[in-house]
């Protein structure tokens, strides 16, 4: 084990009750409703859409182009749930979830159910806009928490696989795709593969996303130029495509503000923070830096949501606030999370905790319900439900929780942050024999320090 995995006991009567919601309601309801078990919720098809991919079942493809990362995203979170909790029920369920996903692997190492079962001869034609490297990314992080909780290698195995495929397919030598995902989040999980495999190119392939981010000849306007600029999504076509939207407008160096979709910026950054850590990279540390200052001095709302617009759930500019419109996604403040902890692994600087804890207690845990099952993907800054239910400028903002979306990204989101909250509230710094404590929630800690076991117990409710 490596010491991003410090071994931590949660004993806080506040958060247990969250994580013990997590496993024991929202992990089983969620995996209902990927099995379309839930009546009056529109059918995931997620599973399914597995199954079909792997000639177990027949019929077309359901849901959104990135429907599998749903499924990703739940066994993330009960890798999570079986490390601090080695449930044997839960795991021969995801031990089954596991055979599907892998039976739906293509010889090659490809996995992807929308582009299996709907569109084969389309694989990475429109990587702008259909999330492929997106569900890699997803089902990496999957794969990795559940080897790490387990010791099974059987998903691991496949997704590196399919990273060596991607490797043969991505890359900056003649006769690859000069390219990268419209939606970042394979960087960032090739880092965590890399955490486990110590397997350099995992590392390289990361740098080789991101470096290639928004150089020029740009890769999403010559890929959209390619389209004919046809949209996936059958909108109207554009004059150009929305560089910024991507945070493909320039090479992510020289990005000193943040823009477009907040989701995808944010999970930027966090690779971009944990690759200036791993490679010693003091100028891309720099930007981490500007960046998070963009972000939080300027572009944060008071309970640590970031996104401001509904239009392209994207920030807009420095100080455009406003309470009544305000986007505020739940997976934004989870992704801002995520930079806040590679910050801290880069710097142990007290602010980027104080975010951390802000957008943890202020919009991640109030965008679910106590029972687990309703859900805010916008969360609310100000409510007046008329106009929130008939002006359409505000009707994004609900006035209650809801069941299920249509995109079910959030939900998955918080389960597998709430699992793997130990992750967040420690680190060592080793070199200078340090142990810093992020977050005040009550936990037990054990760690080597200067060739000493190290136990420390935190009380707090
Ligand atoms: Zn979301």
């Amino acid at each position: 084990m490596s010491r991003d995995y410090l071994s931590v006991q949660l004993a806080s009567p506040f958060w247990s009750a969250y994580r013990e919601l997590v496993r024991t309601v929202v992990i089983p309801y969620q995996y209902d409703i990927l099995n379309d078990q839930i009546a009056g919720v529109e059918p995931s098809g997620a599973i399914r859409n597995f199954r079909i991919a792997a000639g177990m079942d027949e019929g077309d493809f359901t849901g959104m182009v990135f429907q599998d990362s749903d499924v990703a995203k739940w066994l993330e979170a009960v890798g999570y749930a079986l490390r601090s909790h080695r449930d044997p029920e839960l795991e021969r369920v995801a031990d089954e979830v596991i055979d599907i996903i892998v039976a739906a692997q293509q010889p090659d190492g490809y996995l992807n159910t929308y582009f299996t079962i709907a569109a084969p001869e389309k694989r990475w034609t429109n990587l702008m806009e259909c999330h492929e490297l997106y569900c890699a990314g997803h089902m990496l992080e999957a794969a990795v928490a559940y080897f790490v909780a387990t010791g099974k290698r059987k998903l691991l195995d496949a997704m590196c696989k399919f990273v060596d495929y991607i490797a043969d397919t991505f890359g900056p030598e003649e006769g690859k795709i000069h390219g990268y995902d419209g939606h970042q989040e394979i960087e960032l999980a090739l880092i965590k593969l890399y955490g486990v495999t110590h397997d350099r190119r995992h590392l390289d392939l990361a740098c080789y996303f991101l470096e290639a981010r928004g150089t020029e000849p740009n890769f999403l306007r010559e890929e959209w130029e390619r389209r004919g600029g046809e949209s996936f999504w059958g909108t109207n076509k554009q004059s150009k495509p929305d560089l910024a939207y991507h945070q493909a407008h320039k090479p992510v160096r020289e990005q000193d503000e943040a823009v477009g979709h907040a989701v995808r910026a944010v999970y930027m950054y966090t690779a971009m923070a944990d690759i200036a850590r791993l490679t010693g990279d003091a100028d891309l540390h720099k930007v981490c830096e500007r960046l998070w200052h963009d972000v939080t001095g300027r572009q944060m709302y008071i309970v640590g949501g970031i996104g401001s617009t509904r239009h392209g759930e994207a920030f807009t500019f420095d100080y455009d606030l406003p309470n009544e419109t305000a986007y505020v996604e739940t997976c934004a403040a989870i992704g801002l999370i995520f930079f806040a902890n590679r910050m801290l692994k880069l710097n142990p600087k007290s602010e980027y905790a104080d975010v951390m804890e802000r957008a943890m207690y202020n919009t991640v845990i109030g965008s679910v319900a106590l029972d687990g099952k309703h859900y805010c993907y916008v969360n609310p800054l100000e409510l007046f439900p008329q106009a929130n239910s008939r002006n359409p400028d505000r009707e994004h903002v609900k006035p209650i929780r809801q069941e299920w979306f249509g995109c079910a990204c959030c939900p998955p989101n918080l389960a597998r942050l709430v699992m793997s909250l130990d992750e967040y509230i420690y680190s060592v710094n080793e070199a200078h024999a340090k142990l810093y404590v992020h977050l005040y929630i009550g936990s037990e800690v054990a760690f080597d320090l200067n060739g000493r076991r190290v136990r420390l117990v935190q009380q707090s409710d």
